[in-house]
């Protein structure tokens, strides 16, 4: 089989999409067959019907890894970047999905409140809003990712695909 699920994890502004986009680049030049998904625009794609409560965003998390089981299996090989913080996802994956690549994209979480995209962690912290996943959502980080990222600034997003383009090569040895 020559599809291939990249799972691109971690939190919000942790740089899934950015490493995710220069990863498809690079793989769309291999393989034709490459396509990048990401949690908003698949939200989007399904209509809006989900919220941000734990539980909607665990359906959210199901419908992806199926949708890109069924890609994969039909060989196409697929960056997917969404935050998905579930043991019960990622387990799924790697019990159904047989060219499974998890890639946790870590970034200290000062490092992310710096980058402060969409305001997300200064509103938890004036008590605008709840639904942050690493604030107060209960999170479940990867434990045993492939392949683990730190992204913490000290290396351009060009040079972290580079490292992942490394790593998942290692992978494949
Ligand atoms: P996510 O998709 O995980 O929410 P993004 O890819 O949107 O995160 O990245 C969040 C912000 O951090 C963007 O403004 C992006 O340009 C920036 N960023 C990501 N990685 C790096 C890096 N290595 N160096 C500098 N800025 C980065």
């Amino acid at each position: 089989m020559d599809g291939r699920l990249y799972w691109i994890t971690g939190l919000s502004g942790a740089g899934k999409t950015t490493i995710g986009n220069l990863l498809y680049t690079y793989l769309k030049g291999k393989y034709p067959n490459t396509v990048i998904f990401d949690g908003d625009a698949l939200r989007q794609a399904f209509g809006n019907d989900l919220g941000y409560s734990a539980e909607d965003r665990f359906q959210c998390a199901m419908r992806y890894a199926r949708l890109c089981r069924l890609l994969v299996e039909q060989d196409i090989h697929v960056v997917c970047c969404t935050i998905s913080m579930f043991d019960q996802v990622r387990e799924w994956n790697r019990r159904n999905i047989e060219n499974y690549s998890e890639i946790y994209i870590e970034v200290p979480l000062a490092v992310l409140e710096e980058r402060n995209q969409k305001n997300l962690y200064r509103d938890v912290k004036d008590g605008k809003r709840e639904d942050v996943v690493g604030m107060d959502l209960k999170l479940q980080l990867p434990e045993n990712p492939d392949i683990r990222l730190v992204n913490d600034g000290t290396r351009t997003p060009e040079e972290m695909c580079q490292v992942l383009i490394g790593e998942l090569a290692k992978e494949r040895q």
